[in-house]
């Protein structure tokens, strides 16, 4: 059995919080291989100092702040000097590229930039493990962590990974835990890449599957996935289970527990992915797996808030061939991946997807993409929309799910609708300020209420 561990910000926030993953790693003698997140925060201020006309004197309060974090947890080490001076190492380097930045805008530097905060979580995490007596090595997963090279959110290649995994890594599992970085790869020339935000979890779940593991911890703050944000009802409950079917739909809603890319590898190799909180590990968890004990019509209710709506409006889609091909091939060339889309004779309306979005946070709508489709519909955007969907089974066959879910929405205008296309999924699309009202109606009627 092999187990690859990953641990989110907030878990590698300090000292403190590194003791007690450390704790979660050695209670289980099959985590192997143990993923890191940079310490809470540190992104956010590394995404800053990639950004434009920074003051010199904003810069400098940036780089300290990072070092501040690091040093933080560096100091309460009880053998600091065994790490110090890579952690200083690590650190003159993002101050260097951070000048480099104010000349030089290549997204390579501010790749290589925001790559330091896992480079130092995943130096001072293996250095806590081995305090606690165990043999733990920090290994640069840029050694096999394989991207093609769209800085910002690159793209992982399966095959060279795996291959690279084999020889590289694996041979080093023999007598040490490992401790790698999440987020970050490198190309075919060895540049630093990033997958982009949040993209830790799909890094250790894609070392688990090259690793051909047998199950993926996910460690955070939160213990589990809930049948809703437990802020917007207050009658929230963890879930024991759900199926690889359900959290794919659910993944790229909910309180952001898991970067939904997670559940591609996870599928592809039929691996365990557990959600947990490494603050209460007691608690358990939920377990996302490919047969469940139960398969209830609803599961969960989850929103995804700061939605775009882009309206289409052209004639010539009436009776027409290859419209629509035509707008998303313009959508794929500018790289704007569609979430929801519904049609009329003349009219397309499509939220786009936001997941995994760029590591320096680029807007999606551009201004050449605009120019593109305005050159064959009309076009308008719609703003402060919320996303709430219906998570289950069976939702499209079953009787009656309209009636329960449009007359618990009875009060709220429902902007556009999307129903049939999953058996797993039922989204309505909603003004931002209905959303936690929505939620909080639907999360009611549908699981606090007997049927
Ligand atoms: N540190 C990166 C971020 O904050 C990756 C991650 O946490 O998953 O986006
Ligand atoms: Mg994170």
């Amino acid at each position: 059995m092999t187990v690859v561990a990953k641990f989110g910000g907030t878990s590698v926030a300090d000292y403190q919080s590194m003791c007690r993953c450390a704790a979660i790693v050695l209670d289980n003698p099959a985590t192997r291989v143990v993923v890191v997140s940079a310490s809470s925060g540190v992104t956010n201020l590394l995404v800053e100092l990639t950004q434009a006309n920074l003051t010199d004197e904003r810069r400098l309060e940036l780089i300290k702040s990072v070092a501040a974090i690091q040093y933080g947890i560096l100091d309460q080490l009880g053998r600091p000097s065994e790490v110090a001076s890579e952690l200083d190492r690590l650190l003159s380097q993002m101050a260097v590229i951070s000048e480099s930045l104010v000349l030089n805008r290549a997204k390579s530097l501010m790749d290589a930039l925001l790559s330091t905060g896992e480079m130092c979580s995943s130096l001072l995490f293996a250095a806590v493990l081995r305090e606690q007596g165990a043999r733990a090595t920090s290994f640069d997963v840029r050694k096999v962590m394989r991207t093609d090279s769209h800085f910002g959110r690159a793209e992982p290649q399966i095959a060279q990974i795996e291959t690279l995994v084999a020889n590289a890594l694996v041979p080093l599992l023999q007598d040490s835990l490992v401790v790698t970085q999440g987020f970050i790869g490198a190309d075919e020339h060895g540049e630093t890449t990033t997958l982009g935000r949040g993209g830790s979890d799909y890094s250790a779940a894609l070392l688990a599957e090259a690793l051909r593991a047998d199950a993926v911890e996910i460690w955070t703050d939160v213990p589990g996935i809930f049948t809703t944000d437990p802020r917007l009802a207050s009658g929230a409950k963890a879930l024991a289970e759900i199926s690889f079917n359900e959290a794919a739909e659910m993944a790229t809603f909910g309180a952001k527990v898991l970067h939904p890319a997670t559940i591609l590898p996870a599928v592809r190799r039929q691996i365990q992915v557990f959600v947990g909180s490494s603050r209460e590990p007691e608690k358990g968890g939920t377990w996302i797996r490919h047969q469940v004990e139960n398969a209830p019509v609803y599961r969960a209710v989850a929103v995804r808030r700061a939605q775009t709506l882009l309206n289409l409006h052209s004639l010539q889609m009436l009776h027409a061939q290859g419209f629509l091909a035509h707008i998303f091939a313009t959508l794929a060339k500018h790289r704007i991946s569609v979430d929801l889309i519904t049609t009329s004779e003349v009219n397309v309306s499509l939220t786009l997807d936001k997941t995994g979005s760029d590591s320096t946070g680029a807007g999606l709508l551009s201004e050449a993409l605009m120019q593109e489709l305005a050159e064959h519909c009309r076009v308008s955007v719609e703003d402060n929309l919320s996303l709430v969907a219906i998570i289950g089974n069976r939702i499209a066959t079953t009787a009656g799910v309209c009636r329960t879910v449009f007359t618990v929405l009875e009060p709220f205008n429902v902007r556009m609708i999307c129903q049939g296309a999953s058996p797993h999924n039922l989204c309505v699309l909603v003004d931002e300020k209905d959303a936690a009202a929505v939620v909080d109606a639907l999360h009611t009627n549908l699981f606090e209420t007997q049927a």
